[in-house]
């Protein structure tokens, strides 16, 4: 099983330097890039590799890079971004290629700035990832030193200038307009769309915004092959995807995969299934902001479209398992106090509503809720749901909660009817 992604990491986990980068190809799709092809030529290959943005959304990225508007003459800079503020409940993915392969994602940067007229590329990393920082620092300054980076890459016209960006450190960063804001030095709050970021992003200037695991996939996308990059996947989205598990299965952990893989395959050949004692009872299969699925949907491949047939999502492709003796309702009260945490407070349904949410769900766990509740609670996941608040954050953190309602029902009510957590008595 061919691993692009994660084929060269080493075993100690330490980072590839350049040296050992180039010596595996690395730099060769970027050298194919601007000496054998035009932009247009690698984005037309990127959008024939059937890469598909592995933030959560599942946007196409050679289409996302496509509505760039061309040159405007006006000599103001555009720009390219590396969302790499990895803050999703459960998920560690791009934690691992950036520690391990820095090169690669900052390859696939310059390459993306290659294809979209981009001449300022930033990394825009969570606060929390401070071996990050440092390893892509170097790499950064290694790849200026080689002249892959800076004016006239490889002797062409070509030029682009890196940045690393250390972020303050809040969840709604991930979500692309809101990155920007707070790149710009502003408050941390989504922007309106349209105008989308492609035509006026940061500072009004053209700017594409790709997750740092779709990023990686880039340089392997131009030295290989849209057609070789493709056949790497068991489905329609091309290549091969970082999932991961986390819970209490024997081998919590992060693997390259093909992308379409089951969620049985995952959960019982990769992380070992169940630990001793405990036994499966649920997954939030794309980290915390997904819908609950259960083990009817053992068989369901980990792609876009086949975990949106089975009412969930495959957002970041890290799952979380949730196991018959870890309530369901504490786990969902934690959840939502994360994401009202979280809220930016820019629209009062979200502001309001998930303090509120978190709340009555916390009573709940605790043994002081009440019948009404759950008619309540299931109220609430219509008004904070798809098109009643600015921004996603508010939809996504009502996934949790809405298929708990429907999957773990009865553990609600036994809360309520015995005024207790009958979790805590085991
Ligand atoms: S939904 Fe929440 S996070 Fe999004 S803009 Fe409104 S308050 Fe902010």
């Amino acid at each position: 099983m061919e691993r692009p992604l994660t084929g060269r990491i080493k075993p100690d986990g330490e980072p590839l330097s350049i040296k050992e980068y180039r010596k595996g190809g690395g730099y060769e799709g970027l050298r194919k890039a601007v000496k054998e092809m035009t932009p247009s030529q690698v984005l037309e290959e990127v959008k024939a590799s059937s890469l598909r943005g592995r933030g959560g959304a599942g946007f196409p990225t050679g289409l996302k890079w496509s509505v760039t508007p061309a040159d405007d003459g006006t000599g103001g800079h555009r720009y390219f971004i590396s969302n790499s503020d990895e803050m999703e409940p459960g998920a560690f993915k791009d934690r691992i290629l950036m520690e391990g392969n820095p090169h690669q994602l900052i390859e696939g940067m310059i390459i993306g700035s290659y294809a979209t007229g981009a001449d300022r590329a930033y990394v825009f990393l969570r606060w929390e990832y401070g071996e990050s920082a440092r390893r892509l620092r170097r790499a950064v300054s290694e790849a200026y030193e080689a002249g892959f980076a800076g004016k006239h890459i490889l002797g062409s016209d070509f030029s682009v200038d890196l940045y690393l960006h250390v972020s303050a450190g809040r969840y709604i960063c991930g979500e692309e307009t809101a990155l920007l804001n707070a790149l710009e030095g502003k408050r941390a709050i989504p922007r309106s769309k349209p105008p989308f970021p492609q035509v006026a992003g940061l500072w009004g200037r053209p700017t594409i915004v790709n997750n740092a695991e779709t990023l990686s996939n880039v340089s392997h996308i131009i030295r290989n092959g849209a057609e070789w990059y493709r056949g790497l996947s068991r489905c329609r989205d091309g290549g091969t995807k970082m999932y991961g598990v986390s819970g209490r299965v024997k081998k919590p952990g992060a693997w390259e995969l093909p992308m379409g893989i089951t969620i049985r395959e995952l959960f019982e050949e990769y992380a070992g299934g169940m630990g001793d004692g405990f036994r499966f009872k649920g997954m939030l299969p794309g980290g915390g902001s997904t819908d609950f699925l259960v083990e009817e949907h053992l068989e369901t491949m980990m792609d876009f479209d086949s975990m949106q047939k089975a009412g969930s999502r495959l957002g970041t492709g890290t799952m979380v398992i949730l196991d018959d003796k870890t309530c369901p309702v504490g786990m969902v009260a934690n959840l939502e106090r994360f994401f009202a945490r979280e809220s930016c407070g820019w629209c009062t349904p979200c502001r309001e509503g998930l303090p509120w949410v978190a709340e009555i769900v916390k009573a709940i766990e605790d043994g002081s809720g009440r019948e009404d509740d759950l008619t309540l609670l299931e109220e609430q996941t219509k008004l904070l749901g798809p098109g009643r608040t600015f921004c996603a954050h508010a939809p996504g953190a009502m996934e949790p909660l809405q298929s708990a309602l429907k999957y773990f029902r009865a553990d609600f009510e036994t809360h309520i009817r015995e005024g207790r957590c009958p979790y805590k008595a085991q």
